[in-house]
């Protein structure tokens, strides 16, 4: 069945990545609903746990003619280890009973995530208003800040955060109730208990906490029931004196929510998580390094965080990418090696952006016209555009000097150099312009 399976996913994944993460992948056992797969290590299998298993599952599916899961085992370990031991603590952590086992809701409930500790977070530009508000709420919950609601762009550390703090609370007091749940798992939970009858279960269970860490409360847009029900979860949480953290990508009038939702956000603290800057992405590299035993250089760390990765998730992605490929093919990790591995996921990205979109952007950021940008006016604000736009064109295509120049209007190749020397001093001396500068990134990047 796993052969089967196997052919099918190279039909619809490219070689390269069916090269590195299903080739490699070998059959262990099934029983009537889940095959066993064994990977080379752990990282392997979080990667594939991250990206392919959906698409393994269908696949899988598919071939079976029936639903079937699939589970991934780590060969390095002792088999008797195998993953029928769910790791999953219950939703809500108690020392005491095991009562929660006879209850279904609570086995399925995802936990706390092992890795999203305060340790291996690292603070740096972006993250550090967020990270000092989430350790004091950690350090005195329901104290401080509350209810904490942290937002920020996808990838950028936002259920590290929340799962920290959990882990946090929970190490100070082994009694205190913490319950980490996505939204979307809320509204699920409470779908079924509305269908099961068990409402009054679902509000017991919900309001019977001292800690509630709610990840991308964005997804209750728009569903009036859910909102209603996480409105009076709040109301009793916060009477009682329980903490509230929320976390979003996106501020809370962003969201289609109703007033009283929107303004109980708002009572308390908003932090938001920015795009970490070059230092803190190579920190956090090092870090995730040394955390999965990947021995990496320092130049590549560098090359990777200076790729135009647009968050951190991706930016680990890429790090566990080389870890298992090293390891597959006993090689160490150099900056040749990572720049042929990365090769695909890197050109792509740069593929798709041209001069002229880097000149449409910058024009229409700062209200001029492309043909500003083109022109030889030496008006301050033309100039300084027209520098930026050059300098984003050296930066992320492969244009050389004296063809940027001829796309700017015919300038020859050393006004180019100029203007990209003045961009790159500039950055070093002004926040803001860095900030503009991941700004429009961002626009040609999304
Ligand atoms: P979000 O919830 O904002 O979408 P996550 O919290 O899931 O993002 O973070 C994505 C990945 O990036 C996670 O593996 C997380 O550990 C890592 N990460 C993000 N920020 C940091 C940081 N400052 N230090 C260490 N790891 C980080």
């Amino acid at each position: 069945i796993w052969n089967q399976t196997a052919t099918n996913l190279e039909k619809v994944i490219s070689p390269q990545n069916y090269a590195n993460w299903i080739q490699p992948i070998q059959f262990s056992h099934a029983d009537t609903q889940s095959i066993y797969l064994s990977v080379p290590n752990l990282f392997f299998k979080e990667w594939l746990d991250d990206n392919y298993v959906d698409l393994i599952n269908s696949a899988l599916s598919v071939t079976a003619d029936k639903n079937m899961l699939v589970s991934f085992i780590v060969q390095e370990k002792d088999p008797e280890t195998l993953p029928e031991e769910p790791q999953e603590a219950p939703l809500v952590k108690q020392t005491t009973t095991n009562q929660q086992k006879e209850t279904p809701l609570h086995k399925e409930t995802p936990t706390l995530n092992p890795r999203y500790t305060f340790d291996q977070f690292v603070s740096g530009v972006g993250n550090q208003f967020a990270h000092a508000a989430a350790m004091a709420v950690a350090n005195n919950p329901a104290i401080t800040y509350n209810p904490l609601f942290i937002y920020g762009g996808v990838g950028l550390g936002k259920s590290h955060l929340l799962n920290a703090v959990g882990h946090k609370i929970m190490s100070d007091n082994n009694n205190t109730r913490v319950c980490y749940c996505s939204a979307e798992k809320f509204m699920h939970d409470m779908v079924n208990c509305i269908k099961l009858n068990k409402m009054d279960e679902f509000r017991e269970r919900f309001r019977s906490i001292d800690v509630l860490l709610i990840d991308d409360i964005q997804f209750i847009a728009r569903k009036e029931r859910t909102q209603v029900e996480f409105f009076h979860t709040f109301n009793a949480l916060y009477e009682a004196g329980k903490q509230i953290i929320i976390t979003s990508d996106k501020f809370p009038r962003e969201i289609d929510l109703e007033d009283r939702l929107r303004s109980r956000f708002e009572w308390g603290l908003i932090a938001d998580i920015q795009a970490p800057d070059l230092e803190t992405k190579i920190a956090i590299l090092k870090k995730k390094a040394d955390s999965n035993k990947i021995q990496l250089p320092d130049d590549v760390a560098y090359f990777l965080a200076s790729s135009d990765t647009r968050n951190i998730r991706e930016l680990e992605g890429m790090l566990i990418r080389l870890g298992a490929y090293s390891s597959l093919q006993h090689i160490p990790i150099t900056l040749t090696m990572a720049k042929n591995n990365l090769k695909d996921i890197l050109v792509d990205k740069r593929k798709e952006i041209t001069v002229e979109l880097i000149q449409k952007t910058v024009a229409d950021h700062f209200g001029l016209k492309v043909a500003d940008l083109k022109s030889e006016k030496r008006l301050k604000a033309f100039v300084q555009a027209r520098q930026i736009a050059i300098w984003l064109c050296r930066d992320m295509t492969t244009a050389s000097y004296p063809d940027i120049g001829s796309r700017f209007g015919g300038k020859d190749h050393s006004t180019v150099i100029h203007a990209t020397k003045k961009i790159e001093k500039l950055l070093t001396e002004d926040p803001n312009l860095l900030k503009t500068m991941d700004e429009l990134k961002e626009i040609i990047l999304h």
